[in-house]
């Protein structure tokens, strides 16, 4: 498609709509009530059988670079824009997602299924209490109708219940939404969308010129990696960074197949479309959004003329990665004191996690337990993180001890005392995630007709921060049963 950004498309009517759970908060922000969210009109504008009066609902049209390539047009193929609202001054897009076939569905379908929409709608809101940039979840319900998937994409196909989640955000635009009209060498239409961008979503940058623009990339650049920041803090992995699933203001989007560490590992993705070459493992994430920034820099250069000005905003991101990596991991570790060794002991201690199949949560969780009197044992502050404690002997065993001595004598040099440095590592370090097999747990009960996990779950994952010692159930490393299982830490693209 060409001179345009996105198509009027109505979504498809459903056969029978019904409500699996709502965000309160979220219906609040919009200025609903919970009440409301029980309505019969609720349930028909919410599934996309009735577009509210005087709205009209759009797909938007992008490309994008998947898995390092350029893929041409992609496009909203199973999300609509129905509205958006302005509340408490804010702007909410709101967007149905597996609503029906839009001119970018290709030859999909357009529909969701509910294992991927509990897996969107869980972790979107998870993120936002985390305090990880990210767009966020309204409701979740099936659809009625039937979805004939191929989840191995073995040749066994076979109907699962279909599912529609409201998502919301400041605004859907992505990097491949400028991509695509600089592919197609449409500078006019680039322009447009670029200066209605900066108009509505970085107003305070003031009006555009090539100043403006290069300030505009800048704000990007910066929100982009405060945002993969957030994503190594707490350990998640988000499996399928095309530049069509980079957000133009910095926001986590398109949950697929994400996956959360439990055993700490740079190498680690849960994408197994991506298994060959893990491009987008955990370890990788922050180079890959440099690559996308990349991308991103090339599609508005037709607006600079200056290939220098945009270099030099890339390689600022470059120096400032590592800088606000250490930064973000010493805070994991409780560390706000200067010390030049700082570095190293983050290095060993990652290398060592590398080493002890070790639990990331309950790992950083736990050693907020520790005291600078060297009266408490590290090892065993940790030991419940292991997934193999016997193997923990010899010369591992005595590395760790080794770790331990240094970082102990590195928290003598803190003016925090330890109950301080407790309470402050421990808004930093989140007691509980969404655990792959947590999501699948609340899939499979959800299957059988049972919303109390997904409510159980969307409860708990409001206060990750908490200790709420009634949930502790939730605080414990992956059962062995989901180490290999589909769904739990195996998860395809597209469902
Ligand atoms: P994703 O990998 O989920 O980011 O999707 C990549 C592209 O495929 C996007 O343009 C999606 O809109 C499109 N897509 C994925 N699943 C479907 C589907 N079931 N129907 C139509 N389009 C889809
Ligand atoms: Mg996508």
């Amino acid at each position: 498609m060409r001179g345009a950004c996105f198509s009027y498309v109505k979504p498809k009517h459903t056969a029978k709509p019904s409500l699996i759970h709502f965000s309160s908060e979220m219906l609040n922000e919009l200025g609903l009530s919970d009440e409301d969210a029980t309505s019969e009109e609720f349930l028909k504008v919410f599934s996309g059988n009735e577009i509210l009066p005087n709205t009209n609902p759009y797909a938007m049209c992008y490309g994008g670079h998947q898995f390092g390539n350029w893929a041409g047009q992609l496009g909203d193929g199973r999300a609509i824009n129905l509205c958006e609202v302005k509340n408490k001054g804010k702007n909410w897009a709101l967007q149905l997602k597996g609503a029906g076939e839009t001119p970018y569905s290709r030859n999909a379908d357009g529909l969701a299924v509910l294992r991927s929409s509990i897996r969107e709608y869980l972790c979107s809101e998870a993120m936002y209490h985390l305090g990880v940039p990210t767009t966020r979840a309204v409701s979740l319900m099936l659809s009625g109708d039937a979805v004939l998937r191929d989840v191995l994409y073995n040749g066994n196909p076979d109907y699962e219940k279909g599912a529609i989640v409201c998502r919301a955000a400041e605004s859907f635009i992505r990097f491949g939404s400028f991509e695509i009209l600089a592919a197609q060498q449409d500078d006019k239409t680039l322009k447009t969308l670029v200066d209605y961008t900066i108009k509505h979503h970085y107003t305070h940058l003031g009006s555009p010129s090539k100043r403006v623009y290069l300030d505009f990339f800048k704000e990007v650049t910066a929100r982009s990696l405060k945002m993969v920041i957030a994503w190594q803090r707490v350990g998640f992995v988000h499996g399928v960074m095309n530049t069509d699933n980079m957000s133009i203001l910095g926001l986590t989007i398109d949950y697929g197949p994400y996956g959360w560490l439990e055993g700490y590992d740079h190498g680690w993705t849960p994408n197994t479309t991506d298994s060959a070459n893990k491009r987008y493992r955990y370890g990788n994430q922050p180079q890959i959004v440099l690559w996308n920034l990349l991308k991103l820099a090339n599609a508005i250069y037709p607006l600079i003329e200056e290939a220098k000005p945009l270099e030099d905003i890339l390689t600022a991101y470059q120096e400032e990665l590592p800088v606000a990596y250490v930064k973000m991991m010493k805070s994991k570790l409780g560390l706000q004191e200067l010390d030049k060794e700082d570095g190293l002991l983050i290095e060993e201690l990652e290398n060592l996690l590398q080493s002890s199949e070790t639990d990331m949560t309950i790992f950083f969780r736990q050693l907020s337990n520790l005291n600078k009197a060297k009266s408490i044992d590290g090892l065993s502050i940790v030991k419940e993180a292991f997934y193999a404690p016997q193997e923990i002997e010899g010369k591992l065993k005595s590395q760790w001890l080794d770790w331990f001595l240094k970082y102990q004598k590195r928290l003598e040099k803190e003016i925090a005392s330890d109950a301080e440095r407790k309470a402050f590592m421990n808004t930093i370090n989140p007691k509980y995630v969404l655990r792959n097999y947590m999501a699948q747990l609340a899939i499979d009960s959800v299957d059988k007709g049972d919303y109390s996990v997904v409510s159980e779950l969307f409860m708990i994952l409001e206060k990750p921060y908490s200790e709420q010692p009634e949930n502790i159930k939730w605080f414990a490393k992956r059962p062995e049963w989901a180490r290999n299982k589909v769904g739990c830490s195996m998860l395809s693209c597209s469902s």
